[in-house]
């Protein structure tokens, strides 16, 4: 058996208030309560306490929000390495099925979260340059495509890329995902599938447009958008 830190905690108050009392919070599949780790642009971040099932927009009113003036734009449910949800995702029960059946994984329940004013584009590329990074080079598919998926991020993101690069970095995590010997690989392949299926259009403006548009060199559209937010 292999017991971390948070199950080791969970167990004093388990032995105090019994079993009924443990079962009565979450759900019949994922029972009791867990840690999340809140981060990014949130008022305060910290590790949470509470029922599995709550949800995010739950744990945002408990914990103060967004940082002012700011609303959430994307974020993680299990880390970088699970599929992103965007701020249509507030209301689904964070336990095992309920994000499951949204479309990713409770994974280390890290719930990283962005708000407007950060390029999905390059959020993705800095996590792909750290899967591939901490990749050992074992596995053909992870090995060889680290590289070309890192690369095709980055690319899009300097405003060098073609819109057909975008399928091409499609097919790279498709030939990660599930064909690696350990999980990083479908880590890696998870924030690049994810940001395509909602923010697909963000890829195409950094190539249409030349540049990253969250750029305030590059665009007014992000000075028009700061400005609006800090206002
Ligand atoms: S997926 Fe795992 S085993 Fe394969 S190259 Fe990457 S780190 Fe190594």
């Amino acid at each position: 058996m292999v017991n971390n830190v948070e199950s080791i905690a969970s167990v004093p108050a388990i032995l105090n208030k019994g079993k009924d009392w443990f079962t009565s919070m979450g759900s019949e599949k994922s029972p009791g309560f867990t840690l999340y780790s809140l981060s990014g642009h949130v008022a305060s971040p910290g590790q949470y306490e509470a029922p599995l099932g709550i949800t995010l927009r739950q744990l945002l009113d408990m914990s103060g929000g967004m940082r002012p003036g700011h609303r959430l734009k994307f974020w993680t449910p299990g880390g970088s390495s699970t599929p992103m949800f965007t701020d249509e995702h507030l209301d689904v029960p964070l336990d095992y099925e309920g994000v499951g059946a949204a479309g990713s994984m409770l994974g280390t329940k890290a719930l990283q979260c962005f708000d407007e004013t950060t390029c999905v584009v390059r959020a993705v590329t800095r996590w792909t340059e750290f899967y591939a990074h901490e990749s050992c080079g074992k596995c053909t598919p992870a090995a060889r495509a680290r590289t070309g998926s890192s690369s095709s991020c980055a690319t899009s993101r300097a405003g060098k890329g073609e819109l057909s690069d975008l399928d091409k970095l499609n097919d790279i995590a498709d030939n990660i995902n599930g064909k690696s010997f350990c999980a990083l690989g479908d880590g890696a392949a998870s924030p690049i599938f994810s940001s395509l299926k909602y923010f697909r259009e963000e890829y195409e403006q950094h190539i249409t447009g030349k540049g990253c548009p969250f750029d305030p060199a590059k665009s007014t559209a992000w000075a028009d958008n700061h400005k609006e937010v800090t206002a």
